[in-house]
């Protein structure tokens, strides 16, 4: 008798991922070595940015006072002293009319409180004049202006992206703390599944979920171990599973999971006493991806069906490694898009359509991808998003404003949103 399963909804099955996706640690690394992973403290601003009161265009530094009354018709003149480039300071002090040429990034002279653009002088022998007057403070870069002193920065739990790495470069951190970076283990079972450089024989498909997952992984900057691929056989399955858990912090299988006569991993997670998370997701494609726990171990059953594979991967799999990291936004973020073609098609369950999402006659719309089958591997190849069609509905028409989840997107969101 088939096994009757308990689908439930996609929110609830995160949820359960979630509670028990727990830290890997953390770790010092080098800044070099910080991008893409996920801050273990705070950036408080070690001191004022910028540190000093400094130029923000190439000109002249001027005292304020000295441009009082200055116009068309009557221009006033100023003697150049000397010249500041960045990383220099001044030497003397400016006096009444006189100014120091002065570049970008440079540090202001203490008694000078203006730029003056070159654009806003005319030069003369030794000097320039203005025809406008300057107020104190005027086209000054003020020291504390960008960051001040003790200030919260960023928040720990933060993901480290380039520009992240521009501040922790400001502040001095040659080395910080970050999360460590879970290893991942991954299985393809499959008797059919060939490898890439295999030519096709009768019966057989190349196995491309594994090094998909492989790649969706790498994106994330996490190494994985390669258990390869393994027919659908109990024994072998089962060793090579309890093998890869005491080698790797969490497991990724792909096929195996429905209720097949070779779909082993039930089986599986039985013989190694693993508790079952769920084996029923209302939503498509994936319904049938599974999710266990083993000694603290997460084990990601993930469907064979390529789009499914893809989808339970960026649903449940990616939020998890970002939990394992330290991550306080993990999720997807989500955006609204009209949708482009009619999406007809009535599911009970929650639909996750692969698409791409541009912008078109002034606004944000959604192309769906094409065929889109959970067995669909060439629509996985086109897109950027996921359209997001909840469950109960009778499908969409063209025009309808429909959510979609951002894949791939820097950072992400606290909350989960569909
Ligand atoms: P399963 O989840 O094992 O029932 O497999 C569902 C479908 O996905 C079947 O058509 C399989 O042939 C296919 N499939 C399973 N594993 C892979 C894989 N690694 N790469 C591509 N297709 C696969
Ligand atoms: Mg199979």
């Amino acid at each position: 008798m088939v096994e009757m399963r308990k689908p439930i909804p996609v929110d609830e099955a995160v949820r359960a991922v979630m509670e028990h996706a727990s830290s890997t640690g953390i770790e010092t690394v080098k800044l070099d070595e910080a991008y893409g992973r996920v801050l273990a403290e705070p950036i408080i601003a070690k001191h004022d940015v910028p540190p000093f009161d400094r130029s923000p265009y190439d000109g002249f530094a001027i005292r304020s006072v000295d441009s009082a009354g200055a116009s068309g018709n009557n221009r006033v003149p100023f003697s150049v002293i000397g010249e500041i480039g960045a990383g220099q300071v001044a030497q003397k002090p400016i006096g009444e009319k006189e100014a120091y040429r002065i570049m970008t990034g440079a540090q202001l002279p203490e008694d000078a409180d203006t730029v003056v653009m070159f654009e806003q002088t005319t030069e003369l022998d030794g000097g320039f004049t203005i025809r406008k007057p300057f107020e104190a403070g005027e086209n000054v870069s003020f020291k504390g202006e960008d960051a001040k002193e003790g200030e919260l920065l960023i928040e720990a739990g933060s993901l480290i992206h380039p520009g992240t790495v521009a501040l922790l470069a400001t502040f001095g951190y040659a080395q910080l703390t970050v999360g460590k970076r879970p290893v991942a283990g991954i299985l393809s079972t499959g008797t059919e599944l060939l490898d890439v450089a295999d030519e096709l024989v009768p019966g057989k498909i190349r196995n491309s979920n594994g090094p998909m997952i492989e790649a969706q992984l790498k994106r994330m900057g996490i190494e994985c171990r390669s258990y390869g691929m393994a027919a659908d056989e109990l024994d072998t399955c089962t060793e090579i599973v309890e093998q890869a858990l005491s080698e790797v912090d969490f497991i990724i299988t792909t096929g195996g999971v429905s209720v097949g006569d070779y779909d082993y991993l039930p089986a599986i997670y039985e013989r190694l006493g693993a508790t079952v998370l769920f084996n029923k997701v209302a939503m498509r494609p994936g319904s049938v991806t599974t999710v266990a726990v083993l000694n603290g171990k997460l084990l990601f059953g993930l469907s064979g069906n390529p789009s499914a594979c893809f989808t339970g991967f960026e649903l449940f799999v990616r939020p998890a490694i970002l939990k394992m990291m330290g991550c306080n936004a993990p999720y997807m973020p989500k955006m609204s898009a009209v949708l482009w073609e009619d999406f007809t098609k009535p599911n009970p369950f929650m639909r996750f359509i692969r698409a791409t999402w541009e912008f078109r006659d002034g606004k944000v719309i959604a192309l769906p991808a094409g065929f889109n089958k959970s067995n669909a591997v060439s629509s996985i190849a086109r897109g950027n998003c996921l359209i997001v069609l909840p469950s109960g509905t009778r499908g969409y028409e063209k025009g309808a404003v429909v959510d979609l989840l951002l894949i791939g997107s820097e950072t992400g969101v606290q909350e989960w949103t569909v």
